[in-house]
């Protein structure tokens, strides 16, 4: 059987290229190394009943329609709309920081000239905490420095290692101050998990008559003078590469920085852990936040909830460490771009993904990214 792309990875970006190579008539195999579909999205029900994710959670957003009606044809979303919390002592407060917040700490008219201020400064109704305390109003620069200090400081400490001002800052831009009431994690239009979760999505996806999916194959892609090899043998065809592109090239310019996580799952005997399915643990504790899945899975399971700390680390390479956070730096780019001057020379490969782009990618941006590399492949077919 001859294909006319093989998909490494059967993750959300290998899924969704192989569906939409199949929908133009393509012959796709796709593997994956893992014994499942799904990459870091997969999910599974535990013992307790609880739908849960096993590497990280994962909740869907999109302002863009062409994404949502993609993946809507092969699942329905909960509508469930992600609120997360920090734990400062034995408060919980509102992230991203919102007005709300601002009257708790400051109360009621202080958060008014704040808001007023803001509003002057052009902070309205986001702005990022670095920029809050770079504001030349005395008001906004306390606020600033309040979030900072009890919001991203230790959490980024944890999450990357590094301050948040030594991050590429866009990284703290995605959970921006608001100077709203709008409580959600998320703003955008479409919201949710898919109802059955994201493996029986995925699953879907991969429903074709022209998909052929192999889990647990450990396949080796190896590049030798612009040809790829797969376990030794010739490419026939194009190879869609979702994996890491420092791995495909042999680690030729050295190794791009990744974080890697460690996941804690505990089942309780109780209905709820905590108020929020998210609570980041932004001054306090070693892990940086427990997610209850139940709450944003909206299952209604009584009497037991699972729950999930994680652990941030910086990633080796070792046996069984799984990269999920490209770690984007000035020099990290640089490093990325001569990697991908090599592919540029090859015709045969494609690469997508947010470990193949090197991409802080949103699961939106996933798709985004991969139904624009495949229409560029497809056009004119
Ligand atoms: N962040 C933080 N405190 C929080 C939430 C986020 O310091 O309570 C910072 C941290 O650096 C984190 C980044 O903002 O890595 C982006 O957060 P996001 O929730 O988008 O991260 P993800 O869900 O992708 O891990």
């Amino acid at each position: 059987m001859s294909y006319q792309y093989t998909v490494i990875g059967a993750g959300l970006a290998g899924a969704s290229a192989a569906r939409l190579l199949a929908d133009k008539g393509n012959k796709v195999l796709v593997l994956e190394k893992l014994p499942h579909i799904g990459g870091s999205t997969y999910d599974f029900t535990d013992d307790s009943g609880v739908l849960i994710h096993k590497y990280g959670p994962h909740i869907f957003h999109t302002s863009d329609k062409e994404v949502y009606d993609f993946l809507v044809r092969f699942t329905d979303f909960n509508g469930y709309q992600h609120k997360v919390a920090a734990k400062i002592g034995e408060d919980y407060c509102a992230v991203p920081f919102n007005i709300e917040s601002v009257s708790k700490v400051y109360g009621k008219e202080k958060a008014g000239e704040i808001l007023s201020e803001a509003k002057k400064a052009g902070a309205f109704p986001t702005v990022s905490v670095l920029k809050l305390m770079q504001s030349d109003s005395p008001l906004l620069k306390e606020l600033g420095e309040y979030v900072y200090n009890n919001i991203f400081l230790f959490y980024t400490m944890k999450q990357w290692g590094k301050s948040p001002a030594e991050i590429d800052p866009a990284t703290t831009e995605r959970v921006p101050v608001r100077f709203s009431e709008d409580d959600r994690y998320f703003s955008d239009t479409y919201q949710g998990l898919p109802v059955n979760g994201y493996t029986e999505m995925i699953s879907k996806m991969l429903d074709s008559e022209n998909i052929t999916v192999k889990t647990g194959v450990n396949v080796d892609v190896k590049v030798i003078e612009n040809k790829i090899y797969l376990s030794g043998t010739p490419l026939d065809g194009k190879l869609v590469y979702t994996g890491e592109t420092d791995r495909l090239f042999g680690y030729c310019y050295g190794r791009l920085p990744y974080r890697t996580l460690d996941f804690e799952f505990e089942t309780h005997n109780t209905d709820s852990y905590q108020p929020y399915a998210t609570v980041n643990y932004t001054v306090s504790e070693k892990f940086t936040r427990i997610t209850e899945f139940k709450k944003m899975t909206l299952q209604k399971i009584n009497g037991v909830t699972t729950i999930m700390k994680e652990y941030s680390k910086e990633f080796t390479g070792k046996d069984g460490e799984i990269p999920y956070y490209p770690v984007i730096s000035d020099e990290s780019r640089r490093q990325y771009a001569e990697y991908k001057a090599l592919s540029d020379k090859m015709p045969q490969l494609i690469l997508a993904g947010r470990l193949a782009d090197f991409r802080y990618y949103n699961m939106d941006a996933v798709v985004r990214r991969v139904m624009d590399v495949i229409a560029a492949e497809t056009d004119g077919e």
